[in-house]
């Protein structure tokens, strides 16, 4: 547990930047104020930076356990850092799948030892789920779930509607969110056997927007009818910005993720990147960005995560290229970009990447606040500095990215976790965080 003075810096409170000092004292926020005195503890000079309440990726796959060639904690939470993420919520299509209170202790076994940020566990909800263990996981600490609705790494079952419902209505009464990739799998079977090829073009034509649609529009049924939280990773069409709208509007309890790649990307960038920037659901039309971007502005959708995806570059070049791609250390300097570039508020980004996200999973305010009584973890940026992505630098083990070579305004510059430095330019990697439980 570290102690931290953070001095001179600008914070975001409550949306609106104040001038003021944080102090930290073992690992958790004590005051905010100005002209804060440490007694001789460690002193960070914030001059000139902006100081956020630490920011939680609530996406991303580390691969470990099962397939660490791909990723591990180690590598996967040094990228975190690297990218200003205090804490990660780790899902569960790991080798073995993480479906049972037995492999999500396990799983916390193994890769507690190696996080250097915060992390959290999802539980999957699969074809094979029952009730009693879906509880067990929840009283084991698992964050939330996850369900995939079509095919996934992990060649995971979709639920059927049946599981789903009874699932629903578990966690509706334990007021848990299930996550969920929904695409579905009997339209992505059919438009995969049309499209007949496996060139990066026709894998965009074998997940037309309809097989998220048809998908969400189900789990807005279910929702509404069990009262469940359904949370839609990974919202890639202007189509599903509007059923999500129209839930919102309607008191259901359906609520979107966006990712970097879908927001700032169109599906031109197959034209240069290929098979590189395969991923699920496919990167769509600038128009779908457009909507998106609007969408997490307007506060229909309520966050933004990476859905850092890692698989080794060999991989991605063969012959069946698996979807997904690393995005830990290329999230945050895309947001910061589009602020200087006018397009969101500097208090968005906390919104999207902070404050909901710990909303949403039932830990704020310890997480996703600069209050006293938070855990100390704060992520300290430059909206001036300009940095190059450089993919042969990155922490991760996936040493490629869509968007290599894009010069960025704004970067990372500290990331604090429980009071101790990880990242200052570099990762210290003999920080280690700690298991954040579900409500
Ligand atoms: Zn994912």
């Amino acid at each position: 547990m570290g102690s931290l003075l953070v001095k001179n810096g600008t914070a975001i409170v409550n949306g609106v930047s104040v001038n003021t000092d944080v102090l930290i004292e073992n690992g958790i926020i004590s005051k905010i104020g100005c002209c804060l005195n440490g007694n001789g503890i460690k002193e960070l000079d914030a001059g000139g930076l902006y100081v956020l309440p630490g920011l939680i990726d609530e996406h991303v796959h580390l691969r470990e356990p099962g397939l660490t060639y791909k990723e591990d904690f180690g590598s996967g939470t040094s990228a975190a850092a690297a990218g200003g993420m205090t804490l990660v919520l780790d899902m569960p299509n790991t080798l073995p799948p993480t479906d049972s209170a037995e492999r999500l202790i396990e799983k916390k076994e193994i890769v507690g030892r190696k996080s250097h940020v915060d992390y959290g566990l999802y539980g999957l909800v699969r074809d094979t789920s029952e009730v009693t263990e879906v509880i067990r996981m929840i009283n084991s600490g698992c964050i939330g779930f996850k369900s995939y609705m079509g095919p996934t790494t992990g060649n995971i079952p979709a639920p059927s509607h049946g599981t789903l419902y009874t699932i629903l209505n578990a966690l509706s009464e334990a007021d848990v969110p299930l996550v969920v990739h929904a695409e579905d799998d009997g339209l992505i079977k059919l438009f995969t056997e049309k499209a007949n090829k496996s060139d990066i073009l026709s894998h965009l034509n074998s997940r037309p927007y309809v097989c998220e649609t048809f998908s969400v529009g189900e789990l807005a049924s279910l929702s509404e009818y069990t009262g469940a939280h359904v949370h839609v990773a990974h919202v890639s069409s202007a189509k599903t910005v509007k059923i999500i709208g129209w839930a919102k509007m309607n008191g259901i309890k359906l609520t979107g993720e966006v990712t970097p790649h879908h927001l700032f990307l169109g599906s031109k960038i197959y034209d240069t990147a290929g098979n590189l920037a395969k991923i699920n659901p496919p990167i769509r039309s600038e128009e779908d960005g457009k909507a998106l971007l609007n969408a997490v502005s307007n506060g229909i959708i309520s966050t933004v995560a990476s859905d850092h995806s890692p698989h080794t570059v060999e991989e991605k070049i063969g012959d069946s290229p698996p979807s997904g791609f690393p995005g830990l250390e290329t999230e945050l300097p895309l947001m910061l970009d589009a602020v200087n570039a006018g397009k969101l508020g500097l208090s968005d980004v906390v919104r999207l990447m902070s404050e909901n996200v710990a909303r949403l999973f039932g830990i704020y305010p310890q997480y996703g606040s600069l209050l006293p009584g938070a855990r100390g973890n704060i992520t300290i940026i430059s909206l001036n500095s300009r940095a190059k992505i450089n993919a042969e630098k990155f922490y991760s083990k996936a040493k490629y990215s869509p968007f290599d070579g894009m010069e960025l305004k704004g970067k990372v510059v500290y990331t604090v976790v429980g009071g101790e430095t990880v990242y200052d330019g570099e990762v210290h990697d003999d920080i280690i965080g700690e298991f954040v439980k579900g409500k």
